[in-house]
């Protein structure tokens, strides 16, 4: 394979961002056993390394009464996804489960999601509208495919996406450098670390 060399463009990153407690969402993508634990079918070093990250972010969200959305990869037999990355995430299945360290709460929603993309089947972008939400904080794995599937899905729809690097994962640096270069040019997103974020 000839090795390319390429200088990745300047991704513009904010150290603070301020978002509205009432008017913003905090989104965890696909933090599940078989993608964030050292058993599941898919995971990697990377999705282990983002738990204490997206952990934190999660309490200061619940703190401020930000909503909270959890999504699951989920699949059933016979899935066309299963040819490409083999099975995962199998509906009802421990590998399907949020991993324990981000356990949501009752009243938080957790939706299960067909495909890359959490707008794709669900009702996120009623329960985003039913909520007025104009921000949304998208943080999880895999950062080029479901989380960049579920930004560009949430820019089309003109929610305002807020990505903190720190808590998105991917499987190589290129791809994770390649999907901010997306949210922010793309899709106009903002990136930010999930210390950087203060709910007002
Ligand atoms: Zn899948």
């Amino acid at each position: 394979m000839p090795v390319i060399e390429i200088e990745v463009p300047d991704i513009p990153r904010k150290n603070q961002l301020e978002l509205p407690r009432d008017k913003s969402a905090l989104l965890i993508v696909d933090m599940q056993n078989d993608f964030a634990h050292d058993r599941g079918a898919l995971a990697g070093e990377s999705a282990r390394a983002i738990v204490p990250v997206i952990a934190g972010l999660l309490a200061k969200a619940r703190a401020a009464g930000v909503k909270v959305i959890f999504t699951q990869d989920w699949h059933h037999p016979g899935d066309p996804e299963f040819a490409l990355w083999g099975e995962h995430a199998k509906a009802g299945s421990w590998g399907a489960e949020i991993i324990g360290e981000l356990s949501p709460r009752p009243e938080e929603i957790v939706l299960q999601k067909p495909r890359y993309d959490a707008f794709y089947g669900t009702p996120l972008d009623h329960l985003l509208r039913s909520w007025r939400t104009e921000h949304l904080v998208i943080t999880g794995t895999v950062a080029n495919i479901c989380v960049l599937h579920t930004a560009g899905s949430a820019a089309l729809r003109w929610y305002r996406v807020v990505i903190p690097e720190d808590a998105v994962a991917a499987l190589t640096p290129f791809d994770q450098q390649s999907a901010l270069r997306q949210v922010t040019f793309l899709y106009r997103g903002a990136v930010t670390t999930a210390a950087g974020i203060r709910f007002t």
